[in-house]
């Protein structure tokens, strides 16, 4: 079984730290453990989330301070560790990707920063809609004043953007916008058709995420049924995926998930 999105999150890296995930996924009858970072980690990143940082509201000011306390390490720290741990053998294989948010004027930038590293996969990741983190606890009063019918529609919009791109293997937690429970009043299942046709178009992988009924609670045990039967008519391949930031999380739900798929 494959656990297809762990983050460590830990700076420095080490070999001891991973093992604690991979100890945890054995437990967990996991064989496969794909490790990815966040982007907003790593300083090559930081142009890219100007449209994050810069505005100066309540909102703007939240995230500024959020994003100063995250982004520190050099990328060519991780890409050290990655070629460390390639050196040795592991009782689970281990694959290293990065999770990249997608800005969409920020492609060009995103694909050289990536270049000249064999990553084993990169994650595309839906985090933002114009400027605003819509999945952040500290500011989820903010769904309060939006109009949740623009909201999806953006977030899928910039979704079949990401996929367009061909910048990414994967896309992570296709329906994180789910995330505090705000659902639109029109029916999604021409959206979820729309994105699972354009992810077998383009020869993409999708997650079936346990993050949101992990980290935020979130009484849907991952993908919602629509949206898996449209991605299964499509045939388009599904990555189970624990969205772990700690060791205790890694490979949590997976032999559930598989059984739910
Ligand atoms: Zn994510
Ligand atoms: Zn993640």
């Amino acid at each position: 079984m494959i656990d297809g999105h762990v983050h460590l999150e830990k700076d420095p890296y080490t070999i001891d730290w991973l093992s604690e995930f991979i100890r945890v996924a054995i437990e967990r009858s996991i064989s496969e453990l794909y490790i990815l970072e966040h982007s907003h980690r790593f300083k090559e990143f930081a142009p890219a989330y100007n449209s994050v940082i810069l505005d100066d509201t309540d909102i703007g000011r939240y995230q500024r301070n959020w994003f100063s306390k995250r982004l520190s390490v050099p990328l060519e720290k991780y890409k050290n560790f990655i070629r460390a741990v390639r050196q040795g053998s592991f009782p689970v294989k281990v694959k290293f990707g990065i999770e990249i948010c997608y800005f969409p004027e920020y492609e060009d930038e995103i694909e050289r920063i990536v270049s000249g590293f064999d990553w084993d996969f990169l994650t595309g990741a839906v985090h933002w809609i114009d400027g605003w983190g819509f999945d952040h606890p500290a500011i989820k009063e903010v769904w309060k004043e939006k109009n949740v019918n623009s909201v999806y529609e953006k977030y899928y919009r910039l979704m079949e953007k990401l996929i367009h791109s061909d910048l990414y293997n994967h896309l992570a937690h296709p329906d994180s916008i789910k995330c505090f429970n705000y659902y639109p009043d029109y029916d999604l299942k021409d959206t979820y058709l729309s994105i699972a046709e354009l992810l077998k178009k383009h020869n993409m992988k999708t997650e079936f995420s346990l993050g949101l009924h992990i980290n935020y609670s979130h009484k849907e045990f991952g993908l919602n049924k629509e949206f898996l039967s449209a991605l299964k008519q499509q045939k388009v391949e599904l990555i189970t995926a624990s969205d772990a930031h700690v060791p205790e999380n890694a490979g949590k739900y997976i032999k559930e998930a598989y059984e739910f798929i």
